[in-house]
């Protein structure tokens, strides 16, 4: 039996206006017990990707940066103001809604390590990026195959894909570059994917299979019809569906289809242009929204 870890996900679709109104308010008692618990923090940039880790061991980690400033306002928010370290970057991939942000983050945080799948793209921002990783000699390390970061007992950041050589290459699609790691802390797993698409979620459960059972899954590409398979679905088995997304975008994100993929499922969907940004805990056995 599959003991279920994610404590509000029972009727947590239909409660996800209550929710967010429950939230602010325990954001103002709660005090963050540093060492006993794993920060995930889903954060509203808008349309794109950013996602702040803070270990239990006091590590920061920000997979994406989102398309725009926004996402300094929300590191401000997120991260005591005296704390400008990120020990790790990582840039999925070098489409502007994820790497964009990481510009002026880089300029303005110190950075022990930027993960990148290596990937070249002839746009300003990804020149800006290059241009920033130089001038401040910040370490970059690209992925071309599985990496594993051990954070500290129990805690570990499994970097699964690209598992090939991107580097120096300019790639028809992006997205098909995209870092993709799986997060623990304990018992409690996140699969981050970013736009990875449908092609890579059925090479990725065909080698992990039950590995990559999770808690929490980011669904790919902002919930677009490209990702979220049913195989992949069927072999993450999340508890909750994290889609981030901007309000009224363009691209018409999420897609109906994922939306019903998941309900199907009866896997609670927690958006990011409804409920702002969204924060999970980990004890390291249970996982909740505070
Ligand atoms: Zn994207």
């Amino acid at each position: 039996m599959t003991i279920k870890r994610f404590r509000q996900a029972i009727g947590l679709a239909a409660a996800v206006a209550a929710l967010s109104a429950l939230l602010t308010a325990v954001l103002f008692v709660s005090v963050s017990a540093r060492g006993q618990e794993t920060e995930v923090i889903f954060l509203d940039i808008g349309q794109g990707d950013s996602v702040l880790i803070k270990t239990r061991y006091g590590q920061n980690i920000l997979i994406d940066g989102g398309r725009d400033n926004r996402v300094l306002d929300r590191l401000g928010r997120n991260l005591a103001f005296f704390d400008r370290t990120l020990d790790m970057v990582i840039a999925t991939h070098p489409d502007s809604d994820h790497i964009a942000g990481l510009v002026p983050v880089l300029e303005r945080y110190d950075v022990g390590l930027v993960l990148d799948p290596g990937v070249v793209h002839d746009s300003s921002v990804f020149s800006a990026l290059q241009e920033v990783i130089t001038r401040k000699q910040i370490p970059v390390r690209y992925i071309e195959s599985r990496q594993t970061y051990e954070l500290g007992e129990g805690v570990v950041l499994d970097v699964l894909f690209p598992d090939q050589s991107f580097v120096g290459r300019d790639i028809e699609d992006n997205n098909a570059a995209s870092i993709i790691v799986k997060f623990s802390d304990g018992d409690i797993d996140f699969i981050l994917t970013g736009d990875a698409p449908q092609a890579v979620e059925d090479e990725l459960a065909a080698r992990y299979g039950d590995y990559l059972d999770a808690e929490v899954l980011k669904a790919g590409h902002h919930g677009s019809n490209t990702s979220s398979s049913d195989l992949f679905l069927d072999t993450v088995t999340p508890e909750v569906a994290v889609i981030q997304v901007g309000a009224d975008n363009r691209y018409g994100h999420p897609n109906f289809r994922v939306l019903k993929r998941l309900e199907a499922r009866h896997i609670p969907v927690l958006r990011n242009d409804e409920l702002g940004d969204i924060r999970m805990v980990s004890d390291g056995e249970f996982v909740e929204l505070r």
